[in-house]
């Protein structure tokens, strides 16, 4: 079985949170488990200033992974003030990236400058996942979206979704029992090695153990005497203040049953610990190319299928409807190109345009349409809604389609242009209903108050940049 640890580190009102920390990276160094510590921005400037060097050399033997700038709060006024979440529900998706890129661009700086490398990982805050934060941390250098989408939360096979590596699993946490008053710290133990070994016994594939070093120090979050009566507007800086914490001893306890416990899922010669780190490194992608023949294969299989859908290309890699879209373009918009790009693409992201088509284009014109869009989709990077072509607007699923035709078409044929389904299949039956009927933000102070219907519908036409990994 594999596992991996991860800390979501995050608390940045109480010192002692960092001491906490330090244990933990310390026992996962002391028994030889990797762990990935998913740091907000505003936690690793915290150690900073508290000058916990120590710290910082501790975490540092652990992949350090990143877990959003502010805790997706806004302590810092640079911009509109309301819940992150509700900022991209009301405006255009490039609105929305835009404004997370500025902010996030900030804590994966920080990050990487106080611990010396830059993180690949993102560990989702709270519930929220928008596929928006995927596109932005995707800009900014990160490839790996832990715990997944509510599609893909415990199938261990990885995927792509928004160009970013999903790892997702069964999880377990200390924080089950951690603050239990009616057990000894052995029976909590005792407890978690059950619970580890059931998943080992029933043939669990991956799990994940996952945690919060701040849960260690206290059983009130940090954030709760803070920012739990409304984020809008945040209290300034000088009145954050620490909720009680346990005691010296009592932590001490605490600690000591992740100490144990690390040592024996380390000590378990069946169990091979991971970092997220490392499934990027054997997956991440490689800038690649592609010879005419082999998108002709792909146009094949496309026109087989008769809807957009994820194709394996050799090496057992895959194109995903998207990048299959941007392949075809380049390729009929360039057609004495020797190598056609493999190029990051995204879903469309508004609603794709859906009236009924049955017409032939000709040739000459279906490729001129092509150059044109070629040249949209360069900076674009992603599938357009619609696309204006010499027998009018079409969907992009029957562009897709209208593209394979083309491709294998003999020069002069009419290229038929017929309706077409705008979505891929899912993977596994129901994914489109599961992202219908989980709101992909649900921070804590707006549980059910909000409607995301439109950052639902987004997470729906990302999955044309779906592909299994
Ligand atoms: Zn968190």
């Amino acid at each position: 079985m594999e596992v991996v640890f991860s800390f979501d580190t995050e608390d940045y009102v109480d010192p002692v949170s960092n001491d906490a920390l330090k244990g933990l990276a310390e026992s996962h160094t002391r028994h030889g488990v990797p762990a990935c510590f998913g740091l907000v921005g505003e936690k690793a400037r915290f150690i900073r200033n508290c000058g916990r060097h120590d710290v910082i050399e501790a975490v540092s033997r652990h992949e350090v992974g990143y877990h959003s700038d502010h805790h997706f709060m806004q302590p810092d006024y640079d911009y509109e003030h309301v819940f992150t979440p509700e900022y991209m529900e009301r405006e255009s998706w490039d609105r929305g990236v835009a404004r997370l890129i500025s902010e996030e661009s900030q804590g994966i700086h920080d990050v990487t400058e106080i611990f010396g490398a830059r993180p690949v990982t993102w560990l989702r805050t709270y519930g929220d996942w928008a596929p928006q934060y995927l596109a932005a941390f995707e800009r900014l250098g990160i490839g790996v979206f832990a715990y997944g989408p509510p599609f893909h939360i415990l199938d261990p096979q990885p995927i792509w979704y928004c160009n970013q590596l999903i790892i997702a699993n069964p999880r377990m946490s200390y924080e089950s029992n951690l603050h239990r008053e009616d057990m000894t710290a052995e029976e909590k133990l005792e407890g978690h090695r059950r619970a580890f070994l059931k998943h080992l016994e029933s043939g669990t594939e991956r799990l994940g153990i996952v945690t919060h070093p701040t849960r260690f120090i206290s059983d009130i979050w940090w954030e709760e005497p803070n920012w739990w009566d409304g984020i809008v507007p945040a209290p300034p800086r000088e009145r954050w203040i620490a909720p009680p914490h346990f005691t010296e001893e009592k932590i001490k306890e605490l600690l000591w049953i992740a100490d144990e416990f690390i040592a024996f899922v380390g000590g378990l010669g069946e169990v091979e610990c991971k970092t997220f780190r490392q499934f990027w490194e054997t997956r991440r992608p490689a800038p690649g190319w592609m010879g005419l023949d082999a998108v002709r294969q792909v146009a094949g299989q496309i026109r087989i299928m008769g809807t957009p859908c994820a194709v394996e290309i050799e090496g057992g890699t895959y194109l995903s409807p998207a990048e299959a879209f941007g392949v075809f373009v380049f390729a009929l918009a360039n057609p004495a190109a020797e190598r056609i790009p493999i190029r990051t693409m995204f879903g469309p992201t508004e609603e794709p345009h859906d009236t009924p088509v049955d017409r032939d284009a000709p040739h000459d014109d279906f490729l001129a349409d092509c150059r044109h869009l070629e040249l949209r989709l360069r900076d674009a990077a992603r599938v357009p809604h619609l696309i204006t072509t010499c027998i009018g607007a079409v969907g992009p699923g029957a562009f897709l389609l209208a593209m394979a035709n083309a491709l294998l078409a003999d020069e002069n044929d009419a290229v038929p242009v017929r309706t077409t389904e705008n979505m891929p299949p899912p993977l596994h039956d129901g994914d489109y209903d599961t992202l219908a009927s989980r709101a992909p933000c649900s921070y804590i102070q707006k549980r059910g108050e909000l409607d995301f219907a439109r950052t639902i519908r987004h997470s729906q036409l990302q999955y044309w940049s779906v592909k299994p990994a």
